[in-house]
């Protein structure tokens, strides 16, 4: 398992907005599953791009928070075609000149879990795995009671 940090509202995006792509400086060869953690840092321009607003940005909204893992998702493809140049179907949310991380399989948490992040990819501690999935256990089982 691995993490990657992301600005605000980027990571947000991901988790509720249908974002599938996270535009990074380098590659990796990493697959597989991955925590989606917000930065420390916010992209304030970035939150009132159309691309942003369309994804349903809400600042009041707790997976808006900064300094917090959101999600999970898969990191299934690396797509470096932009960083040559050349074009690619990565969508909207793909960015010239940036390796396109194709996220498949996004779940946003119930709630933020507070985690100090790092640049890019980064190995998260077991404690903070095992606060993931039993978040995600403990959701699932009230879901199945009511
Ligand atoms: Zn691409």
């Amino acid at each position: 398992m691995q993490a990657i940090s992301v600005q605000q509202p980027w990571a947000f995006a991901i988790a509720r907005g249908g974002k599938s792509v996270s535009n990074q400086a380098l590659p990796t060869a990493y697959r597989g599953p991955l925590l989606v953690h917000a930065s420390m840092r916010v992209d304030l321009k970035a939150c009132d791009s159309p691309l942003i607003q369309a994804a349903g940005w809400d600042p009041r909204d707790p997976l808006a928070t900064i300094g917090a893992v959101i999600a999970v998702a898969d990191l299934a493809h690396v797509c470096s075609a932009a960083v040559a140049g050349g074009p690619c179907d990565c969508g909207p949310w793909a960015d010239k000149g940036a390796h396109h991380y194709r996220l498949a399989s996004v779940r946003a948490l119930p709630r933020p879990i507070v985690a100090l992040g790092r640049p890019g990819l980064w190995e998260p501690k077991p404690s903070l795995l095992t606060e993931v999935e039993t978040m995600f256990a403990t959701t699932a089982a009230l879901n199945h009671t009511s």
